[in-house]
């Protein structure tokens, strides 16, 4: 484990190069497990920003120019060294996140299946041909890179998300900048020297660290195209209202509140095994996580929350290091205290405490940033502890009567990332899944994050703008398309038309 003498003093990754921040201003990162300081991130200011975007603009050009499938075969090349460098890629999430060793490496597999479609982008940029739309006249719309674009990402996936943002924008032409985010910079720094091993042109991949100062300059510039974005909601609805404003294609992910509804004829047994990978995996710190559990039925309520308490009291919080550990430490000592207040505000509105996570040793005589399982149950619409994301193990169960109850409070509810139903009942399910106004829906699977070759994103606040995460429309979102008219024979008439041009 690092010491406190070992800290590091990181840098930006600009025109090919790691350079040195100018601006005095760094923040601190975190081992999470330990609570120890290991590194220190310099918060670029506008003018860096500027800077590096103007490098990424000179070198636009001569990437835009590279032929599709050369451009695939950088990708493929960067794909290999990913997997030749698992290893690292552990050590770094693990090391700034907290993750446990398993999730790591499942989060870096999740990635590298963006980094697979992004392979397939010459087929994804086909365009379409129609010949003789008029005398002579063959007609064609094509796809073209758009030029500098951003992506700004959040802390919870230090590596997947920021390649299932930016690797089909390097596929298909772009010079990217990553705002990666400020509490885990040290995975994007590696990730740029593998892209600069497989050959991509320097000024391609920039990394810019930063805050908001950094990420107002990607907004504003005009040399920006479109800005991807991932993280809490109230900043992706001020992400996509800027960028808007400032003329950008914008897409912005927010966070999520997941419910899994459970029907009377579910295994509950299993039920409970899915519920509590699904809510508690990562310390719940996954937009995807599930937040609240819906038993249908005051008989399956009981039964379930005495099956859940059993099992969550079995978990064990712990150091990635340590074997047979469940979930590690919340991000930051901030986050530990707002997870905890927000238990101290449930127990307030009324919610019964079913599992304290406040009780675990771990979580008072550690200094990192530990909070144990805990499980609330009579939780009610209205209060704070059932609207708002709480970033940390803290879960719900909400008792409903009815299905028809179940699809209702989730309809009303401000977000929508993903949601599932447990149940043997195929009309039950259908009626669900047709119902429910939700980006991604689970039918007996506990977290239906789709695969990277289908699109990802919620409804509601969960999502502004109309693009998405992984999948094929990365490839729509990251290009523009021209619709080119030709006429190479020769012309019909030698007179002028002054009439609107006609297909007859
Ligand atoms: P965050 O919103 O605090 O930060 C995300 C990014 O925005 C970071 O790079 C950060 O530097 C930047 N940022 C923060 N405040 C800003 C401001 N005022 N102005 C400009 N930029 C700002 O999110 P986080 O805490 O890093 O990540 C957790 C959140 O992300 C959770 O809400 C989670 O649900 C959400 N999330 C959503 C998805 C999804 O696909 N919908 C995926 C992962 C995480």
């Amino acid at each position: 484990m690092p010491t406190a003498q070992e800290v590091r003093t990181l840098t930006h990754f600009i025109d090919g190069k790691m350079v040195e921040g100018t601006s005095g201003r760094y923040g601190s990162v975190y081992n999470p497990t330990t609570g120890e300081v290991i590194a220190q991130v310099p918060l670029a200011t506008a003018e860096e920003t500027r800077e590096a975007i103007a490098k990424a603009q000179a070198a636009f050009p001569q990437w835009r120019d590279v032929s599709v499938a050369k451009r695939a075969e950088v990708v493929l090349k960067f794909r290999n060294l990913l997997t030749e460098n698992i290893d690292k890629l552990i050590e770094l999430i693990c090391t700034e996140s907290g993750k446990t060793i398993e999730d790591a490496k499942g989060e870096i597999t999740r990635g590298i299946e963006s980094v697979d479609l992004a392979i397939g982008a010459p087929h994804l940029v086909k365009g379409e041909y129609s010949v003789n739309v008029g005398g002579g006249i063959n007609a064609y719309s094509a796809k073209y890179p758009l030029g500098v674009v951003a992506a700004i990402s959040p802390f919870n996936f230090p590596i997947m998300v920021p390649l299932a943002q930016t690797s089909m924008a390097v596929a298909v032409g772009n010079a990217v900048i990553l705002k990666a985010s400020e509490k885990v910079p040290m995975t994007a720094l590696f990730v740029s020297e593998l892209w600069k091993k497989a050959g991509l042109p320097d000024g391609i991949w920039t990394v810019v660290n930063g805050d908001k100062d950094a990420v107002n300059e990607l907004l504003e510039n005009p040399a920006v195209q479109a800005i991807s974005f991932v993280g809490s909601t109230p900043v992706a609805q001020y992400i996509y209202e800027t960028a808007a404003k400032y003329g950008k294609r914008v897409t912005a992910l927010g966070g999520g509140k997941n419910n899994m509804v459970v029907m009377p004829d579910a295994d509950l047994e299993q039920v409970a095994d899915a519920f509590i990978g699904a809510a508690y995996g990562a310390a719940s710190q996954r937009c995807m996580a599930l937040s609240t559990i819906m038993p249908v039925g005051e008989e399956t309520a009981e039964r379930l929350v005495e099956i859940l308490k059993r099992k969550i009291d079995g978990l064990k919080v712990g150091a990635y290091t340590e074997p047979d550990t469940n979930f590690g430490p919340v991000i930051s000592q901030q986050s530990k205290d707002t997870v905890l207040a927000a238990i101290q505000r449930g127990e307030k509105e009324g919610a019964v405490v079913v599992c304290d996570g406040r009780e675990l040793e771990i979580v008072k005589e550690s200094n990192g940033f530990f909070v144990g399982p805990t499980l609330f149950d009579h939780v009610k619409p209205g209060t704070e502890i059932y609207e708002q994301e709480v970033f940390g193990p803290v879960r719900n169960v909400v008792r409903v009567n009815s299905l028809e109850e179940a699809i209702q409070l989730i309809n009303e509810h401000e977000l929508g990332n993903g949601v599932t139903i447990f149940t043997n009942d195929g009309a039950a399910a259908r009626k669900f899944t047709t119902e429910i106004e939700v980006g991604m829906v689970g039918v007996n699977v506990p977290i239906p994050i789709p695969v990277g070759y289908h699109n990802f994103a919620g409804f509601k606040g969960s999502r502004f703008g109309e693009g998405h995460m992984f999948g094929p429309d990365q490839a729509r979102f990251f290009t523009k398309t021209k619709t080119i008219s030709e006429r190479w024979a020769a012309p019909v008439t030698n007179t002028s038309t002054f009439a609107f041009p006609s297909n007859s």
